[in-house]
């Protein structure tokens, strides 16, 4: 597969989270210090937030198709935001390699904003601008996550790793076509795409987890009991962001597990959305914690899920079977 097999939108798709990427790194390298990190100061998160969407809606802008993304500029516009406002202008600016008004950039960030409307068409795009926005800060895993959602299925999705390497070298881009396969290439230049495909074990106890550093994202407690009943001794991989979902296509993991933390949460369709069409695209498999599919017809939540089950495919069952046992034993669920 070369870059001329992608279509136009794909290819859109594509260049808008190079671009996006770019701006992330640019900002992390510009006001994340050991001070920023100190004072637990947010803000080089929210300034990439809203550069990393502006970038995007600007480029998918002549698609002229919805978009769900995390972020609206509300907060942004009001005056006493005056100061990050300008640095958001000024990196979407840098990023774009051209003059950008205010006007201009908390309008492409509001274009990702109309929830109800855009999720309700029978196609839209959606966007978490920083996956991770917790690795973003301390030098970890974070992903510029981009899928299309046609007719309620993700048929098409970009992941752009910052900080996952490839050769030797940082940044990864992820792509996956419905039908057409999961390739990773460089996310800053124009390499060969490579076909991605999760490991191939089909004995769990062989295998080895990954999972969200926080353990308010996914309880770390029942992961431990799933681990051990399924005969697993190596350490779980822990890290931010959909980059989990990549670690697991490209074979470094045999199993992505997120363990509902409370009743009432919901997973939102821009944290799994491009993730799971690049894990199942790599031959794997990809549910919630009762092995039922991901069901994107509900707007902006899974609302008919609870938590995440991927896995190469060949071990889901007996996966799942272990996951059952720890969550009839929990008293979250
Ligand atoms: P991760 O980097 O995999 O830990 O996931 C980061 C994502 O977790 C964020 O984008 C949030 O949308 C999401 N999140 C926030 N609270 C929860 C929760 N209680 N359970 C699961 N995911 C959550
Ligand atoms: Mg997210």
């Amino acid at each position: 597969m070369t870059y001329s097999d992608w279509t136009k939108g794909e290819s859109v798709a594509i260049g808008a989270v190079r671009v996006a990427a770019t701006a992330c790194r640019a900002v992390r390298q510009r006001l994340v210090s050991p001070e920023t990190l100190e004072k637990r100061d947010r803000s080089p998160v929210t300034v990439a937030d809203f550069a990393s969407q502006a970038v995007v809606c600007a480029r998918l802008e002549n698609l002229d198709e919805p978009i769900v993304a995390e972020e609206d500029a509300a907060a942004l516009r009001a005056a006493d935001q005056s100061e990050i406002r300008q640095i958001v202008v000024e990196q979407v600016a840098a990023a774009t390699d051209r003059p950008v008004t205010e006007t201009q950039t908390l309008d492409w960030i509001d274009h990702g904003s109309n929830h109800a409307e855009a999720s309700s068409s029978s196609r839209f795009w959606t966007l978490d601008p920083i996956d991770g926005t917790k690795g973003f800060l301390r030098g970890g895993q974070y992903a510029i996550a981009l899928a299309l959602i046609d007719e309620y299925e993700v048929t098409f999705g970009v992941l752009g790793c910052p900080n996952l390497s490839l050769d030797g070298d940082d940044g990864v881009l992820f792509v996956a076509v419905r039908g057409r396969g999961a390739y990773r290439m460089s996310l800053w230049h124009d390499t060969t795409p490579q076909q991605i495909r999760v490991d191939n074990i089909d004995n769990t106890a062989a295998g080895r987890f990954c999972e969200s550093v926080e353990s308010g994202h996914s309880s770390h407690d029942d992961t431990a009991k799933i681990g051990q009943l399924l005969g697993i001794s190596r350490e779980p991989l822990r890290m931010d962001s959909q980059a989990k979902y990549a670690t697991l296509a490209q074979g470094d993991a045999s199993i992505y597990l997120r363990m509902p933390t409370s009743v009432g949460y919901r997973e939102k369709i821009w944290d799994h959305a491009a993730g799971k069409i690049i894990v199942e695209e790599a031959g794997g498999v990809v549910t919630d914690v009762s092995g039922a599919p991901l069901d994107f017809s509900c707007g902006t939540k899974l609302q008919n899920n609870r938590g995440i089950v991927a896995t190469n495919g060949k071990i889901h069952e007996p996966v799942i079977d272990a996951v059952q046992k720890v969550i009839g034993e929990s008293r979250h669920v």
